[in-house]
């Protein structure tokens, strides 16, 4: 599998930077192998060709440590970056280092996308956006008036369920493994819990009036590792209408297969990918993002067809 090879860059690197275009950088831990700079890169060349502006911007990955975000996101805006997209971890620590953040970051806790204002950080979050998309491309599915079982309560859940309520689900249960993030999960998605609040169960005893035709969506990291189970046994609940599971690597996660093998529609997190990336460029450049070259970069980069 061919992978994302630039070497991320360094705090130090970013102490003595020192660059005369526009700069963009994703920024986590680990980074390395980030799909964002060859989707944004492929994206911003495009741009170019017609938009002479867009000729000296570039996308850079950071590596950082959680410890290192203050002071990161400090030089990020005195060296001038123009935006950031944000990985794991920092996703949930970078919210009180916002100067101002959409209402929504502040429920979900998580955001995934700043900009640069004269301040500080601007922050918003586009995986729920990405997810919606994602969902209607792959599945045919509107996440308005579906039934959803979201597995997860981490910061990929908790931006799936904000768009999930946002967009009136006609029902949403959330497991997870650990009942102190599901429980403060709960409590965050109070705000939008009107009219139809979302249900919480252990991940291992999912509910047992579960109507047939969900959507089961996997927030959870459970599948990264390929030899990983599958966090909830599709078996053991009513047939769903379908399967989404947002790792994309590996590309077939053990979730994936039982649906498969069911004979269930199903598809990865690759899309939610592309198209969480495409509105971060939307929201820096002011121009539509050129989706199906992000597509493109991002299959060459994993060796896709
Ligand atoms: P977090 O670390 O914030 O959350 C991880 C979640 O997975 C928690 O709910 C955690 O439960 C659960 N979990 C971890 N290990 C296990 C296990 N062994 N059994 C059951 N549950 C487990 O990660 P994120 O929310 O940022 O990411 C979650 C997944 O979504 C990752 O695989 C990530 O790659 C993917 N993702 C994909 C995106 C895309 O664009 N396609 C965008 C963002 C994320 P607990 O609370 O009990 O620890």
């Amino acid at each position: 599998m061919s992978v994302a090879t630039e070497p991320p860059l360094t705090l130090a690197d970013l102490e003595h930077w020192s660059f005369a275009g526009t700069a963009l950088a994703v920024v986590g831990r680990p980074v390395a192998h980030s799909l964002s700079p060859e989707m944004h890169n492929a994206a911003l060349a495009q741009l170019a060709q017609t938009q002479p502006r867009f000729r000296d911007w570039r996308y850079f990955k950071f590596d950082i440590a959680p410890a290192d975000l203050p002071r990161a996101l400090q030089l990020f805006h005195e060296k001038k970056f123009h935006g950031l997209n944000l990985t794991v971890p920092h996703k949930a620590l970078a919210v009180e280092l916002l100067a101002a953040g959409d209402p929504l970051v502040r429920i979900a806790g998580a955001a995934n996308t700043l900009s640069r204002d004269a301040t500080g950080w601007r922050g918003t979050n586009t995986d729920g956006y990405g997810l919606a998309t994602a969902l209607r491309e792959e599945l045919h599915i509107a996440l308005a008036d579906a039934p959803v079982l979201l597995l997860g309560a981490g910061g990929a859940a908790r931006a799936a369920a904000v768009e999930c309520l946002q967009q009136n689900c006609a029902a949403l249960w959330i497991g997870n493994r650990s009942a102190a993030s599901l429980s403060a999960l709960m409590t965050s998605l109070h705000p939008l819990s009107s009219p139809t609040p979302p249900r919480g169960f252990d991940l291992h005893h999912p509910p047992a009036d579960l109507p047939a035709g969900c959507l089961v969506v996997n927030a959870t990291s459970l599948g990264l590792a390929p030899q990983d189970a599958t966090p909830l046994d599709l078996s053991k609940i009513p047939r769903p209408a379908a399967v989404f599971d947002m790792i994309y690597r590996p590309p077939l996660t053990a979730l994936l297969r039982q649906a498969a093998a069911l004979g269930l529609a199903h598809a990865n997190g690759l899309a939610m990918l592309i198209h969480q990336g495409a509105r971060s460029l939307e929201i820096w450049t002011g121009q539509p993002a050129p989706v199906a070259i992000m597509q493109s970069a991002a299959h060459r980069a994993l060796g896709t067809p």
